[in-house]
């Protein structure tokens, strides 16, 4: 047993819960001996040797002290000077808690746990001038103000419980992510200078930020811009998707030469286009060849899925008798190409068809390049590039390619 001055001494249980016991490290204290309990009574009640013991001197919490502001490193980076005349004006004060920095530092989950009980309570409670250090020499040089070496080093360090008892710096917690015996009150400022909060409200002001942009441009809130990106994507990605799977078809030939005379005699046998003049000129002749089943079976896959010669997607969409809806359209007109046949005739969707009608069918000069293209087209080439709206490339098989050659060739031998 020791006997030494109250100021050596300090208090916990089990007269007063103030966790300093498991800080003895920290503040070098005596633990008070348990000898006296049990020796309260009527006239000295436990409450009036705790209040006591404090009266004395012995250490029951953590106090907020003055001292120089000569040490703290913000007012040393500051254009300070400590050279002028000392007078009643003068003005040197901080404040901090004596071996805040050993407090802080503690590691063990109880004693942190100490420490924060420890320092919540004195700084919620605390005058707001501990806030500042403060200094200028004399009333004539102005005052210098920085964050006292209290706000420093609480800011600096992750020091506050959560709920989920994590330690976090102030700027990192959230009121609600207080625990218990932990009350927010602000109301001298403290809490804000050690920057209690700060991420999550500048998160906000980022939300904010991004709710008016997403305002501006005509959405209803930032969540509904993000949906619509989000659907944006997954239709860009739908679209490649279907591009993708789909696989051309491909009809290889055996025997080009004889494919090539079988279709150049068919054309020579083929009736030419007729024509009638009435009130309006009106193919007669259109009838006898039917490219749609010649068309369907070059370009239905072996999936079933027949496919566009433009755009190399499926055909969008069945007809009542469950063939798929494409369109026939011939390549060349009649100046090109002036007998019937199924050769002559492109598989197209009814958007490609509209646009190859309206681009290279209407146009002399793409007509022209695309009957160059294709007779001179080199070996295991099956696209060309025509310009519609949009650039695009028009795909043959090879079975599809070899026949309109010929009788493209045919015209150009019998010399129409
Ligand atoms: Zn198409």
């Amino acid at each position: 047993m020791y006997w030494t001055k109250p100021s050596c001494v300090c208090l916990d249980t089990p007269y007063y819960n103030t966790g300093l016991a498991s800080l003895c490290d920290v503040h070098g204290k005596m633990i008070l001996s348990d000898r006296y309990v049990g020796h309260f009574n009527k006239s000295v009640s436990q409450q009036d040797f705790v209040d006591f013991l404090k009266g004395v001197g012995v250490m029951s919490r953590v106090i907020i002290n003055e001292c120089s502001a000569y040490d703290n490193p913000l007012m040393k980076a500051q254009q300070w000077s400590s050279q002028g005349r000392w007078t009643i004006n003068s003005i040197n004060v901080d404040w901090t808690i004596e071996n805040i920095d050993k407090y802080l530092a503690t590691d063990e989950t109880n004693k942190k746990l100490a420490v924060a009980e420890l320092i919540w309570p004195v700084l919620t409670l605390a005058c707001k001038e501990v806030s500042l250090a403060q200094y200028r020499s004399n009333g004539r040089e102005r005052l210098l103000q920085v964050p006292s070496m209290l706000v420093q080093h609480l800011k600096a360090a992750a020091w506050i419980p959560g709920k989920d008892g994590v330690f976090r710096k102030p700027q990192d917690m959230t009121r609600d992510m207080l625990p218990d015996g932990f009350t927010y009150d602000d109301r001298n400022g403290l809490l804000t200078a050690i920057g209690f909060g700060e991420n999550a409200q500048k998160q906000s002001a980022e939300h904010q930020a991004r709710e008016t942009k997403a305002r501006e441009l005509g959405f209803k809130s930032a969540e509904q811009a993000k949906h619509a990106m989000e659907l944006l994507q997954a239709e860009k990605e739908g679209l490649l998707q279907i591009t993708q799977k789909v696989e051309f078809p491909d009809t290889p030939v055996r025997d080009p030469a004889r494919r090539s005379s079988k279709i150049a005699e068919e054309v020579s046998t083929a009736r030419d286009k007729t024509y009638e003049t009435r009130e309006r000129s009106v193919r007669t002749s259109k009838g006898s060849v039917d490219a749609a089943p010649y068309l369907s079976n070059l370009y239905t896959n072996e999936d079933g899925q027949m496919v566009c010669q433009g755009c190399h997607r499926e055909m969008p969409f069945k007809k009542r008798d469950g063939k798929p809806y494409f369109e026939a359209v011939e390549a060349f007109g009649r100046k090109h190409v002036h007998k019937e046949h199924p050769a002559q005739h492109l598989a197209l969707c009814p958007l490609c068809a509209a646009k190859f009608k309206e681009y290279v069918k209407r146009d002399a000069t793409a007509q022209e390049s695309l009957k160059e293209d294709i007779l001179t087209t080199p070996e295991k080439q099956f696209e060309f590039d025509l310009v519609l709206d949009i650039p695009a490339r028009f795909r043959f098989t090879e079975r599809h390619l070899l026949d309109i050659r010929s009788v493209l060739s045919t015209q150009v031998q019998t010399g129409v």
